[in-house]
């Protein structure tokens, strides 16, 4: 039964994946509320997608869960958090590669916020292996993408990079 607790499920999503999805559907049955909040402009590394089409694809793939809000940031995690009073941040986590990454910024944020937990969900079998760069590597080849993200998705990225199998 969801409870009263509001998680942020922070992240780039350039673009959004059936495995960002399942983390946020199960987060969605396990808190109160889920709020996504995408990064508005990455410092890691410049986007395929603008901030406006990542929204888009977002809201589109999340319109039926009535407990999950769409919000944009360009601040601390844990600020965002806060913002929205969240006191959970909800991770994903795939393979080992994930876990070195997601333990330090969780160490920090728990540093810079002690009253926010991070949460992790293990990715589900069949989505362990997927990614947003993965997507956007396959389809650059011209590869079909149509079982790893949303209708829209996959449909814009066969306006950018035409099909060749
Ligand atoms: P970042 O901007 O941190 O690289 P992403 O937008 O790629 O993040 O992903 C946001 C969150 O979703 C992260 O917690 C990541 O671990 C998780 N995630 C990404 N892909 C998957 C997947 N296939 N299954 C489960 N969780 C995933």
């Amino acid at each position: 039964m969801p409870s009263n607790v509001t998680a942020i499920m922070p992240g780039t999503f350039d673009p959004v994946t059936v495995g960002h999805l399942d983390i946020i559907a199960r987060g969605a049955c396990k808190f109160g509320r889920v709020v996504v909040g995408l990064v508005e402009a990455p410092v890691r590394k410049a986007p395929l997608f603008g901030p406006d089409e990542r929204e888009e694809f977002l809201r589109e793939a999340l319109a039926k869960h009535p407990n999950v809000e769409v919000d944009r940031f360009n601040e601390l995690v844990v600020a965002f958090a806060r913002r929205w009073d969240a006191h959970v941040i909800l991770k994903g986590l795939r393979a080992i590669s994930d876990f070195e990454y997601e333990f330090a910024m969780a160490q920090l944020n728990r540093k810079l916020a002690p009253e926010i937990e991070t949460v992790f969900m293990m990715a589900s079998p069949e989505h362990s292996f997927l990614s947003s760069s993965g997507v956007k590597e396959i389809a650059a080849f011209g590869g079909p993408v149509d079982d790893l993200v949303p209708p829209a998705v996959a449909r814009r990225l066969r306006e950018l990079y035409p099909p060749r199998v």
